[in-house]
């Protein structure tokens, strides 16, 4: 596996493997990697994609100082992790050669899907997603991108950002990996304690059981209602949201036609670490 830092270097090595023909697939990340990230280079490596990951902690997209603080970075482990995964490059910028000292992060407005739920809840974060996902396609000129489903919106908003700007680059989204308890894989999951941790296994919990009561036929403010009594009434638990959604566009329905694809989304803090996580309505 290949290691720059640079974007000189990399650019040079991109052309050469563009001039080869091969197709390359990017799969941008923040580090302190685990199974769900190399899903994504497997998918890429699967679609036989020259495959190169970015390890970049944006702080644009970071509305939390804190947060930014404690955010693990575990780049020898991850190196380590990618090169068995068959990654073929990691690319370490650094924040100079992202924003040329200017950490500012341009504004972006796609209406309802950088609006809603983690666009409200985390204002200016989806500015800073567009702004340096941009800026990385920019310099890794992919031909397919490869983003995880348990960032549901941030798919979303990806995807528009590709339809406006980049309309040659694939875009493919990997389901989310959990751990065998069911708890969504995150590099945040580290900041739990093992108490939380089996307390924070109520957001999947919370997001199957309102899937069974809409399967039963309860309307869905009832399913929701029902599943934040079940599940969500916890003292370490404070619940941002819990809505059913139209995947493609974020918008809160309140009724389910079948002909659409919808999912359940739920931000929820557990003690100190907020947590998102959400599952479709078709996925078994
Ligand atoms: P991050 O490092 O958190 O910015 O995530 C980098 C990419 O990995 C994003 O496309 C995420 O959606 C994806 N990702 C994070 N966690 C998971 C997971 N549990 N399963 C699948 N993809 C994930």
């Amino acid at each position: 596996m290949f290691i720059f830092k640079d974007v000189e270097q990399i650019s040079q090595h991109i052309h050469k493997t563009k001039a080869s023909a091969q197709r390359i697939g990017f799969i941008p990340t923040m580090g302190a990697l685990h199974a769900g990230h190399l899903s994504l280079i497997k998918a890429s490596k699967q679609k036989h994609c020259y495959s190169i990951c970015s390890i970049y902690v944006n702080p644009t997209q970071f509305n939390n100082a804190s947060d930014l603080d404690n955010y693990p970075v575990t780049i020898e482990k991850d190196a380590k992790m990618l090169s068995e995964a068959g990654c073929d490059v990691l690319f370490l910028p650094t924040s100079d050669q992202m924003y040329g000292g200017k950490l500012i992060a341009t504004k972006f407005d796609y209406g309802n899907i950088t609006r809603v739920f983690e666009g409200a809840k985390r204002p200016g974060h989806f500015d800073g997603v567009i702004t340096i996902v941009s800026k990385l396609i920019d310099v890794v000129m992919p031909d397919e991108v490869f983003f995880g489903q348990k960032d549901l919106q941030q798919c979303m908003v990806v995807k528009k950002l590709l339809d406006t700007s980049y309309p040659n680059v694939l875009f493919n989204m990997q389901p989310t990996q959990r751990e065998n308890s069911g708890l969504a894989m995150s590099s945040r999951n580290v900041r739990l304690s093992k108490e939380e941790a089996v307390v924070a296994l109520r957001l999947y919990q919370a997001l199957n059981e309102v899937k069974l009561l809409l399967n039963q036929g309860l309307s869905v403010v009832n399913a929701l209602a029902e599943a934040k009594l079940r599940y969500l009434q916890h003292p370490l638990l404070k619940l941002e949201y819990l809505d059913v959604v139209d995947s493609a566009t974020m918008e809160t329905v309140e009724f389910i036609a079948s002909e659409k694809q919808y999912a359940v989304i739920i931000a929820c803090w557990c003690a100190e670490v907020r947590l998102i996580d959400n599952i479709l309505l078709t996925e078994s």
